[in-house]
């Protein structure tokens, strides 16, 4: 990467967190100026980099939301790595108008990330209050099964079996987005279990980027009880783990939880091996692959990132994955059919670079 692009791959980034800082401003009636001061630093940014290069620039905040809503982004005065983002990146969707999980994902870049490295503090202070990998397993199960409560249902949630992680998590749900909310009533999607737009320019939306063919939406019944993890929950913990709860139900051996991070399993393979795994669903393979060789290196040995099978077949993610990881990263990129398929006793399954 040349110099050039480093810094119009930061200033991408520096975009990105305006965008998530300014959807995590109530955008209602109380919403006013001045913008948050991320937002207002993108922008100039993004003006001084036009007027060097000669090229279109932003007129205001809103402006350049509005150029955030272009596919590829096209029009920017950013020369970034060939081949960094796929080329339909976007950091608003288009129609829904929320930030794209590409948004969040490029906003976690780098040593000031957010939202991942927030999700992980998150996750950090509930492991402490749990106390034991148990408990904080049963917890984190909770979330990613319910990332979206619809209604407060006591005869579920205070079960005794079930509130004590109630007790434990209760406070990481907060209502959701007036933004959500159509005739006060908020929609899930049934697919990823996460918040969802009925009605938008093309058609329903969900911010798990389900296949519009067969999603289906459903609806709180009544206005202000659907309670919602926050956004960096939402997408980096309960939508992988959808995948990931799918995956370790076909594994033979039960695999345990490392408590750090956004968390990664061990489990011992036929051969007698213990193989460390993350699940992954991410939008951008190279954003992916760097922050899986930081998990790796975190660990201290070889990590197996597993995606859903869908993701693993889409044209160039693999590719890209592996073009995007540093030299010398122990980490290789696995769809969930190949990492549960049984192997040949003897066979390693394959090898790390
Ligand atoms: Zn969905």
């Amino acid at each position: 990467m040349t110099e050039d692009e480093r810094m119009d791959l930061d200033l991408l980034v520096t975009v990105a967190r305006g965008v998530i800082d300014l959807t995590s401003v109530a955008r209602s009636a109380e919403f006013r100026l001045p913008y948050p001061p991320s937002v207002q630093l993108a922008l100039d940014r993004v003006v001084l980099a036009g007027l060097r290069r000669g090229l279109p620039v932003p007129p205001g905040v809103p402006g350049l939301m509005s150029w955030c809503r272009n596919p590829g982004l096209e029009g920017w005065p950013l020369a970034l790595p060939g081949g960094f983002l796929t080329v339909d990146a976007q950091l608003i969707h288009s129609t829904a108008d929320e930030p794209t999980r590409t948004c969040a994902e490029l906003a976690s870049l780098g040593t000031h990330g957010a939202p991942e490295q927030e999700a992980e503090a998150l996750l950090a202070a509930l492991a402490d209050a749990c106390g034991t990998v148990e408990r904080f397993a049963a917890c984190r199960d909770f979330l990613i099964r319910r990332p979206v409560i619809l209604r407060f249902n006591p005869a579920e949630l205070l079960r005794p079996t079930v509130a004590v992680t109630w007790r434990l998590v209760k406070g990481l749900y907060t209502p959701v987005p007036d933004r959500f909310s159509i005739d006060g009533l908020v929609h899930r999607c049934t697919g990823c279990l996460l918040l969802a737009k009925p009605v938008t320019a093309d058609g329903p939306w969900c911010e798990g980027g389900c296949p519009s063919s067969g999603r289906e939406l459903e609806s709180s019944h009544q206005s202000g009880q659907a309670l919602a993890l926050p956004f960096p929950l939402r997408i980096f913990l309960a939508l992988p783990g959808r995948t990931e709860q799918m995956v370790r139900s076909r594994l033979k051996d039960q695999p345990r939880l490392l408590p750090s991070g956004l968390g990664v399993h061990h489990v011992t393979d036929q051969d007698g091996m213990l193989r460390a795994f993350q699940v992954h669903d991410r939008e951008q393979p190279v954003l992916a692959a760097l922050r899986a060789a930081e998990v790796a290196i975190r660990l201290g040995g070889p990590l197996d990132v597993v995606v859903p099978d869908g993701l693993a077949a889409r044209p160039g993610h693999r590719q890209s994955f592996s073009r995007g990881l540093p030299d010398g990263a122990q980490v290789r990129l696995l769809s969930a059919g190949e990492f549960t398929a049984p192997q040949p006793t003897g066979l390693s399954r394959r090898s790390h670079a």
